[in-house]
């Protein structure tokens, strides 16, 4: 017994999780079923190389993708009241949030974060699926406000990227009183005549799409993203019929007025940066005088030579000379 606990076992488990490993290395895409190795996979913003279908985003990935150079400040946002209606289903609702914030690693379903974008100073938020199904709780509701708050106080247009499938039920009443607060968050932009645009991603559902996601100067998806108030499966149930295809995705959206733009991911950012400055009144950006954040670690050790470089024309100060050594 013990030689077989104490020997072989361990043996038999090292062979499997040696197995796992490369297994982690590559990702199947769930609408063609390629195998994508994830580190291409990242490269090309979790878009499968074979049929573009977008994959979910990190709020973190998605910031660094899109602010200059993946550089920005978190914003903070106002801790309210946890539990408060001591809501319990097959778990308590705080062992519940504890179990996402392991799992996420994030604080909550969502981030608020100030940056540039192609030199254009924005304030972002980010909803993360991933976190309870992005649900939108009393934080959520915080968020957005302080983000608001943030974007009003810079005097900065605010860009968000929602993923919701809908509002939080652990927080009953108080999850749909965020609804109201943030379109008064929205309206504190509007007053100041400051952008809002919102990029739904897949999926943004339920509540949210009740209120600030569908509250944008303008609005854009990401391809094939599921948008809708209720469910196709629930309208179907409910009027017996058969619903047409692709119904509630971002292209018949968009084709039925619901939405202003279908952008691919990879090609979101530069027509961020082309709506922002345009609706701000300000000049194209410049283009490619910035590396993108998969640079960064090929631009850094660089730097210094290209400012060596510019020295050798003007000639070394003796303060200059002095520093180096
Ligand atoms: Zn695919």
């Amino acid at each position: 017994m013990n030689w077989i606990s104490n020997y072989v076992r361990p043996k038999i488990n090292s062979l499997f999780s040696r197995r796992e490993v490369p297994e982690n290395l590559w990702t199947k895409c769930p609408e063609c079923g390629t195998m994508l190795f994830h580190r291409e996979l990242k490269e090309n913003l979790n878009v499968c190389s074979n049929c573009d279908h977008h994959m979910a985003l990190t709020p973190r990935e998605r910031f660094a993708n899109l602010f200059d150079a993946g550089v920005y400040t978190i914003v903070p946002v106002p801790e309210p009241v946890s539990d408060p209606l001591q809501f319990r289903d097959q778990k308590r609702y705080p062992d519940r949030l504890k179990a996402a914030q392991k799992k996420t690693g994030e604080h909550e379903a969502m981030l608020v974060a100030e940056g540039e974008m192609g030199r254009t100073p924005i304030v972002a938020a980010a909803q993360d699926f991933t976190f309870m199904g992005g649900s939108m709780g009393m934080y959520v509701g915080n968020a957005i406000i302080a983000a608001a708050e943030r974007a009003v106080k810079l005097e900065r247009p605010l860009i968000l990227f929602s993923a919701a499938g809908g509002a939080r039920m652990q927080e009953g009443i108080l999850s749909l009183m965020q609804m109201p607060r943030t379109t008064v968050a929205v309206e504190m932009l509007r007053e100041k005549g400051l952008p809002y645009i919102v990029v739904l991603t897949d999926p943004t559902t339920g509540g949210v799409t009740a209120s600030y996601a569908m509250l944008g100067d303008i609005h854009i998806a990401e391809p094939n993203a599921l948008i809708c108030f209720a469910g196709p499966r629930v309208i179907e149930q409910t009027i017996r019929e058969k619903l047409p295809e692709g119904f509630q995705r971002s292209e018949y959206l968009l084709d039925h007025g619901m939405l202003d733009r279908v952008v691919d991911r990879r090609a979101l950012r530069e027509e961020l940066i082309t709506i922002t400055r345009l609706l701000l009144g300000l000049p194209p950006a410049v283009k490619g005088d910035l590396p993108p954040p998969a640079d960064i670690a090929i631009a850094a050790p660089a730097a210094p030579k290209a400012k060596a470089d510019a020295r050798d024309g003007a000639g070394p100060t003796p303060a200059e000379t002095g520093a180096q050594q």
